[in-house]
């Protein structure tokens, strides 16, 4: 992965950045006990990475989407949390700003995102209305020129240390009565909850966003009233491409701990699983390729629901067999709490449950082919 695909000279800042920043923290980050989100957010601005997807007229690195892949990766494979704290900054909490955002609201919060000065979050899923959005409780009510926002939202990643959050909150009935807001979480009736003991993702802070009576200005609505519905949707198209590349750096990183364990024990002498060591190769191989054709697509600017829920799918059902399979060729130090293998099978986890769990994107993929 070291392609400079845009010519930007990202490729260089990227690996630079995973060596001198995530590399040293991950082990601190894996205990929990790593940099806050907006800290790394921070360094990434320090790097000129906050803001890879962002044009350079608003102080980011004007990127592709392949680029975004790389960085991401490339972070997975040294840190998965800090991957998913960067990869939801970039995609679902500054991507819908880009794509539906104003100039007046362009103009006063991507600099702060893409210079790290800020961090940003996606607030979507709620109790009880995860898989199906439309069943939101949060409402948003009209009262002048200000909607006034009451509910609560869960498993938010960022919550308590991000500034910005995409809110998504009822103005009406079903699908088309929902709308998509940016609250600054300085505002009063904002609040989050401690971040959530989580299996895996440990330096990620994921918690629950509640929003009492919060006055937000009809000019942080993003987009017209009743399409949060579609900014939300059009944003986890991205977002599940991101989420792939996660995985595909989450699956080589486990896989780099079943290479160095089997490479040490052959010359020691003991049998090495070969089978295994291949299958998670290809495995590992193919998430990156249909992960890369994802991208690629986004970039055309052509229709990606289906393949970013394919390399989703596949990409995020490969890193946790593979992490297994790492955990197998490494036992029994793999047994350990902190050994590279355990850490890469208990982050793999998540990655089939956010931005739509696999089932979910199982019924997107099923519904194009009968549908279409
Ligand atoms: C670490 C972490 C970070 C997260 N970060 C964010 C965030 O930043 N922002 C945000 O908005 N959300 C976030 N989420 C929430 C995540 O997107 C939801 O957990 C996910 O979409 C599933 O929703 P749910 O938990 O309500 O499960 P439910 O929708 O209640 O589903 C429960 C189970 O039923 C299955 N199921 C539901 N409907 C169907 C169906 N039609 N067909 C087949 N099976 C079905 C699901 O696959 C799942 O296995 C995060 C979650 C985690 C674990």
């Amino acid at each position: 992965m070291s392609t400079d695909i845009s010519g930007t000279g990202l490729a260089g800042r990227i690996a630079g950045f995973v060596d001198d920043v995530i590399t040293p923290i991950a082990p601190a980050m894996a205990r929990g006990e790593g940099p806050s989100p907006r800290r790394i957010v921070e360094a990434a601005g320090e790097a000129g990475l906050a803001g890879i997807l962002t044009p350079a007229s608003f102080g980011g690195a004007g990127g592709t989407h392949r680029d975004f892949i790389q960085f991401i990766e490339s972070v997975a494979r040294a840190d998965a949390s800090c991957a998913v704290i960067l990869d939801v900054h970039l995609s679902v909490g500054t991507e819908p700003l880009l794509i539906f955002g104003n100039d007046d609201q362009k103009s006063r919060y991507l600099r702060k995102l893409a210079g790290g000065e800020w961090l940003a979050a996606f607030a979507l899923t709620e109790a009880g209305g995860g898989s199906d959005a439309v069943a939101m409780r949060t409402r948003a009510v009209c009262d002048g020129d200000t909607y006034v926002l009451d509910g609560a939202k869960a498993f938010i990643t960022g919550a308590g240390d991000a500034d910005l959050y995409i809110v998504m909150a009822r103005t009406g009935d079903g699908a088309r009565g929902i709308s998509a807001f940016l609250v600054e979480a300085a505002w009063p009736g904002v609040s989050a909850g401690a971040p959530l003991a989580k299996m895996g993702l440990h330096g990620s802070w994921t918690g629950e966003l509640v929003l009492d009576g919060v006055r937000v200005p009809a000019a942080n609505r993003l987009g017209d009233e009743g399409v949060g519905f579609t900014v939300a949707m059009s944003a986890l198209d991205s977002g599940r491409v991101g989420i792939s590349a996660q995985a595909v750096g989450i699956a080589q990183a486990a896989l780099d701990a079943a290479l160095e364990t089997s490479r040490r024990r052959a010359g020691a002498g003991s049998a090495v699983d070969v089978t295994a060591i291949a299958d998670m190769e290809v495995l590992t191989a193919a998430a990156r390729q249909l992960t890369r054709y994802a991208a690629a697509l986004v970039d055309a600017g052509g229709r990606v629901t289906l393949d970013a829920a394919i390399a989703k799918l596949y990409a995020t059902d490969a890193c946790v067999a593979v992490a297994q399979s790492a955990v197998d060729l490494c036992a029994p130090e793999s047994g350990s709490d902190s050994h590279p293998a355990a850490v890469r099978f208990r982050d793999a986890k998540a990655c089939q449950i956010y931005e739509g769990t696999n089932q979910i994107q199982r019924v997107v993929i099923a519904r194009h082919l009968l549908t279409d």
